[in-house]
């Protein structure tokens, strides 16, 4: 009872990273299951500035990626987008956006939000145990990536930080925004694989063309 009250008290909030080059229906389900799921009160988006992990020359502007992320997420309440990363000079390390978000929603519990494929990664992070101390990770499925191997991975982290890792099981949508940008320039269709606002804004502003 005691525990059950004190968890009410402290409320969530889950930040979803990315590149959303562009954003889709994988991202957005994703984020709903884990908001539902973890009983936070929103999820922000948070378009990446410049990504350290992304080797991808030709990635759009952070403008555009920064108004297809607005604009999928208008139609949910508990959906919000930050521009924190993509104002920010230089690489954007996800503990510098902890630590701003950790002071801007003082007291609040936070937790990142990420992909099987990205939360893998987590050990090539800045600060890894400084990141799992400040806030949980939630690793949803994703086709393609095993959860299996995430096991061995974490072999060298402390079991504290290990714990701070959840895993989140999703619908499964074998959607990718490198799927989404090798369409456009195929000239095939994108329909329904994200938000009609977004395919809308990707035509009217000649996005992923070459
Ligand atoms: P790209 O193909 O350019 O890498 P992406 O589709 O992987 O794009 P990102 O912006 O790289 O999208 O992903 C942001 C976050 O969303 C990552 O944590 C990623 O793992 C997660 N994610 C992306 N697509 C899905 C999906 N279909 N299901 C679950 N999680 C996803
Ligand atoms: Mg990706």
């Amino acid at each position: 009872m005691g525990a059950h009250a004190n968890r009410k008290a402290t409320k969530r909030i889950g930040l979803m990273g990315g590149t959303f080059d562009p954003i889709h229906h994988g991202h957005l389900v994703a984020a709903e299951e884990a908001r539902y799921q973890f009983g936070m009160e929103k999820v922000i988006f948070i378009p990446a500035g410049i990504p350290p992990h992304k080797t991808r020359k030709d990635i759009s502007p952070p403008h555009h990626r920064l108004e297809m992320t607005v604009r999928a997420v208008a139609t949910n309440p508990s959906f919000a987008v930050s521009d924190l990363e993509i104002h920010r000079e230089g690489p954007s390390y996800t503990i510098d956006t902890v630590r701003a978000m950790q002071e801007m929603y003082c007291g609040w519990e936070l937790f990142f939000i990420t992909g099987a494929d990205a939360v893998l990664e987590i050990l090539t992070w800045k600060n890894v145990n400084e990141l799992l101390q400040k806030c949980c990770f939630i690793a949803a499925t994703r086709p393609g990536y095993r959860l299996g191997s995430l096991d061995r991975k974490l072999g060298d982290l402390p079991p504290a930080s290990v714990a701070r890792i959840k895993t989140l099981e999703v619908p499964a949508l074998a959607i990718s925004s490198t799927d989404i940008r090798r369409r456009v320039r195929e000239g095939r269709p994108i329909k329904y694989l994200l938000p009609k606002a977004v395919e809308e804004y990707i035509y009217q502003h000649s996005l992923y063309r070459s």
